[in-house]
């Protein structure tokens, strides 16, 4: 077996039921996505869109893509046709783009609004009171052709365990909070990555998004 699938399958298994391996493979070959398809994985993250739309082209197609980078609203419509959950929404002009691109395609396209949690000031993302406010002004139900189903969000890039477990609950209360009241449709919490999944899925994550520990150091990023 190879050192990609053994990894994948120890992943999966340390996961609970009410959570799914997002295997990112941003700045890996085709042939690693394909390594990992071969063992079982059909959830694949990429964060670039000529490189996902790439790979869509020569992999099976029974392959379930996310975007989980920062989207340009000019880039939209090279993945509306086929991407099955965009993670990274940081603006409601995004939000609209991905509406017009879809309802070309005759889709309905699942998204997750970004959460700004970490204290890096470079990540993208909406704040809490930004949501509640939308949510209240009822800003998304315009859009026919998007689904907004739940959050993503990033912890800060620390060694700290205390700290990113705070982050996690913060994002997993507010989850929460939305869910029981203004977003009832939510239904996926998408946070950890290889370093800090652990803790996410403890907190509530059911999507981690797990890369360089599936298929090792990035040569280059
Ligand atoms: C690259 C990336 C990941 C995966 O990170 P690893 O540390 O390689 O597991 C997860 N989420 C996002 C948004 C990313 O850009």
């Amino acid at each position: 077996m190879s050192g990609i699938a053994e990894r994948i399958q120890s992943v999966v298994a340390s996961l609970p039921e009410t959570a799914r391996l997002v295997a990112v493979s941003k700045f890996n070959p085709a042939e690693a996505v394909l390594q990992a398809y071969n063992c079982g994985q059909r959830l694949f993250g990429e964060s670039k869109v000529q490189e996902l739309t790439g790979k869509y082209e020569v992999l099976p197609k029974d392959i379930e893509w996310h975007f989980i980078g920062h989207l340009q609203t000019n880039k939209v419509k090279y993945i509306a046709p086929f991407i099955s959950l965009i993670q990274s929404v940081d603006s409601l002009k995004l939000l609209k783009e991905i509406d017009a691109q879809a309802k070309k395609v005759n889709r309905v396209i699942d998204c997750l609004l970004e959460i700004h949690v970490a204290q890096e000031e470079t990540k993208y993302g909406f704040s809490f009171d930004e949501l509640r406010t939308l949510f209240k002004e009822r800003a998304f139900d315009v859009f026919e052709n998007v689904s907004v189903v739940g959050l993503m969000g990033m912890a800060s890039n620390t060694e700290d365990e205390v700290q990113i477990r705070e982050e996690f609950r913060l994002l997993s209360d507010f989850y929460k909070e939305m869910k029981d009241s203004l977003a009832p449709q939510f239904r996926e919490l998408s946070m950890g990555m290889s370093h800090d999944y652990h803790i996410a899925v403890e907190e509530g994550s059911t999507l981690v998004r797990v890369g360089s520990f599936i298929f090792g150091e990035r040569v280059y990023a």
